[in-house]
């Protein structure tokens, strides 16, 4: 099974390795392609897919992998149905950190009817606030003293220490302890003893979005894992924390530490942020530097993307396209900027996550003050389409103000604190 896949993906990218008149373009001919050179592509293409549909190849870090069974096992979704509410009656549930996340898990837990408890650092900004919000707040080691469930909302680079020093020597014998994201058990920043429970709700939207959905009584859909289970009650557990934060109504799928801490860096790094957003960059430095308006540049590259993502939350790619117009399309599959190459850097960039080498290199260089990455944030902080940016988007009513919302206001409350800590 897996040489025929190897067989049939190797002919499948060799073939789009010719793709598109690539070669001719660059050895300086006409780069028109044969129509029907684009119809055998599409054919080929389909057939690949469904093949692929077929019979899934699984890594041993999915959870329905099996040594030597190729897997049609679709995933595991839980609904409301699933998660039992009762589990978590006569529970303390400590959410530590009151950010994006946190804020959403407290409220979201309180509002199910469940007793929590918000643990911060006392001179944190965010205390006032959720005294405000009616919930009560203790410093992380007393909160932590106290629950039967401690949930880590905060950023993944400073869980470790909080965690040495506040939630390991304060946690009570078998009480669980959660997370909204891999990280740092994943790559051993954190190492609990085998009797606690071990579980993860990770919400797959920011945290404002959690909360939003949940007040109009609808849910963020999450992926959910078990890592350590010593009393055998840790799936039910983590089903219930899942159902409480609302996420059931839009379904909880089974993942593994392993699998969602190393797809979540991907996507982000090489698709959602370090895809997109340098491609953005890079098509509006191109459009400026062969003397267009930068206005115009960032009208095309940049502002309409937004509308394209929303089809394609609704519809996916087909959507997407099929909105567009029939040259947007042909452009769009004909393109030659994607390559072969692309596929080779973000294979790299996969096994830099997997061999933990990118997790490395950002918890080293925020053990030492961040230098690298506050640089980085103040080199890109200022890529020239941003110069032009606030001054467009301005011209749009419904975007008014929105660069000084609540989202920007944490991201500049990211950047000062990474400056102070
Ligand atoms: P955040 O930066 O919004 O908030 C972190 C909170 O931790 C803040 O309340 C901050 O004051 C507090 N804090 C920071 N340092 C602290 C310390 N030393 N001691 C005590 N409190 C401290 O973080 P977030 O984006 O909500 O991320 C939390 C977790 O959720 C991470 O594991 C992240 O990967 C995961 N997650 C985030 C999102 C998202 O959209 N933001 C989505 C899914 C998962
Ligand atoms: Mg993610």
């Amino acid at each position: 099974q897996e040489r025929y896949h190897d067989c049939a993906a190797t002919n499948f990218l060799r073939f789009r390795g010719s793709l598109c008149g690539l070669d001719t373009y660059q050895n300086g001919r006409s780069g028109r392609m044969d129509p029907s050179l684009q119809d055998k592509i599409h054919a080929r293409n389909h057939e690949f897919h469904l093949r692929m549909v077929e019979t899934r190849t699984l890594s041993k870090r999915s959870p329905h992998y099996t040594k030597g069974v190729p897997s049609t096992m679709a995933a595991q979704i839980w609904y409301e149905n699933d998660g039992d509410l009762s589990v978590l009656e006569g529970k303390k549930v400590a959410i530590i950190g009151y950010g994006s996340q946190g804020h959403a898990h407290a409220l979201n837990l309180r509002d199910s009817g469940v007793d929590v408890v918000v643990g911060l650092r006392p001179t944190s900004k965010s205390v006032d606030f959720a005294k405000e919000q009616g919930l009560e707040v203790k410093s992380v080691a007393d909160a932590v003293a106290e629950a039967d469930v401690v949930m880590i909302l905060l950023p993944d680079q400073y869980q470790a220490a909080v965690y040495k020093k506040d939630v390991e020597p304060n946690l009570k014998p078998g009480a669980a302890l959660a997370f909204a994201h891999g990280f740092n058990i994943h790559y051993g920043y954190i190492k609990p003893s085998e009797d606690h429970p071990v579980f993860m709700v990770a919400p797959k939207g920011p945290g404002h979005i959690v909360r939003r959905e949940y007040t109009n009584g609808r849910g963020v859909p999450v992926v959910v894992a078990v890592e350590q289970d010593p009393d055998g009650k840790t799936w039910p557990l983590c089903l219930a924390y899942a159902k409480a934060l609302g996420a059931l109504r839009a379904g909880a799928i089974k993942t593994t530490f392993t699998e969602e801490t190393e797809t979540d860096l991907f996507g982000e790094q090489d698709v959602l942020m370090g895809g997109i957003n340098h491609l953005c960059d890079m098509g509006f430095d191109v459009l400026t530097e062969a003397g267009y308006q930068p206005e115009i540049a960032y009208f095309e590259v940049c502002h309409e993307l937004k509308m394209l993502v929303d089809l394609m939350n609704e519809g996916g790619l087909n959507k997407a396209r099929w909105s567009c117009s029939d040259t947007a399309q042909y452009g769009d599959y004909t393109s030659t900027v994607i390559t072969e190459e692309t596929k080779k850097r973000m294979q790299y960039q996969l096994k830099r996550i997997q061999d933990g080498s990118f997790a490395k290199e950002f918890i080293d260089d925020q053990d030492a003050g961040a230098p690298k990455f506050k640089q980085l944030q103040e080199e890109y902080g200022n890529v020239r389409i941003e110069t032009v940016g606030p001054k467009l988007r301005a011209m749009f009513s419904w975007n008014n103000g929105k660069d000084e919302d609540a989202d920007m206001a944490t991201f500049n409350g990211k950047i000062a604190r990474t400056q102070v800590q």
